[in-house]
């Protein structure tokens, strides 16, 4: 089943670039494993599917210790500075960072280890009161700090659109935040990057990749439905 849902996403992935005259190679699936058993990672993994998404630094670590090490973890979820030095070794990529005290702490953290995270920058593109992320207004600002420091390094912007049954609400979001992506680059701010654009989720990543995703972060398409109560 979990092998069926990826080959249809991905499918779906190729169609999308294909209306808007994208190579698909562009675009990276990750497949969002949050709640879901090592065994459904398991499951995903015979179909070459390496990116991961987790949205809580105790599950990414229970997961990275137990299964295969070429797996690429993305930490997607509000990270708190507290749990940033449990991530050091851990993760791929970090795509929840939105305040200066946070890329702080990364920092610090990195540091101690000689290491360099990657990370993007969450863009709380719709101003939704009840998400996380910064302001479009005030992301250039962020970045620009950010970016002096030496054990942080920063591939681009993500955001989460707003939960909605008609995809199509979404598209004016993603070519806001592409826009934005796109404006950013063209300062070449030093040790920073604009190559990557997480968007997109179960409910939209068609849109998001027709608008210019190089990530798309579908959970529910892959393994079903989410159930917290267990
Ligand atoms: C859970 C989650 C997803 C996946 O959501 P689905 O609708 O299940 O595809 C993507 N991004 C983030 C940040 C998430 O927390």
């Amino acid at each position: 089943m979990i092998n069926e849902n990826i080959s249809k996403v991905r499918e779906n992935i190729v169609k999308s670039c294909e209306k808007a005259g994208r190579n698909p190679e562009e675009v990276t699936l990750i497949a969002v494993s949050k709640t879901k058993p090592v065994s459904a990672i398991e499951e995903a993994l015979l179909s070459g599917t390496l990116d991961y998404g987790e949205n809580k630094v105790q599950e990414l670590c229970d997961k990275y210790d137990v299964l295969p090490k070429n797996i690429r973890w993305h930490m997607i979820g509000h990270l708190q500075r507290n749990k940033v030095k449990y991530l050091v070794g851990k993760t791929y990529l970090v795509h929840s960072v939105d305040s200066l005290r946070l890329a702080e702490q990364i920092e610090k953290e990195f540091a101690k280890h000689n290491q360099v995270c990657d990370i993007l920058v969450e863009v709380n593109i719709a101003q939704e009161e009840s998400k996380f992320g910064i302001n479009a207004k005030e992301t250039e600002e962020l970045i620009r700090k950010i970016a002096k420091f030496e054990h942080v390094r920063i591939k681009g912007l993500m955001t989460i659109a707003p939960y909605t049954e008609d995809p199509e609400s979404n598209r004016e979001y993603f070519r806001e935040i592409k826009k934005l992506s796109v404006d950013i680059r063209d300062k070449n701010i030093d040790n920073v990057s604009m190559d990557v654009l997480s968007m997109g989720m179960t409910g939209d990543y068609m849109v998001a990749v027709e608008e210019g995703a190089t990530m798309v972060r579908v959970g529910t398409g892959i393994f079903g439905e989410r159930n917290y109560n267990i």
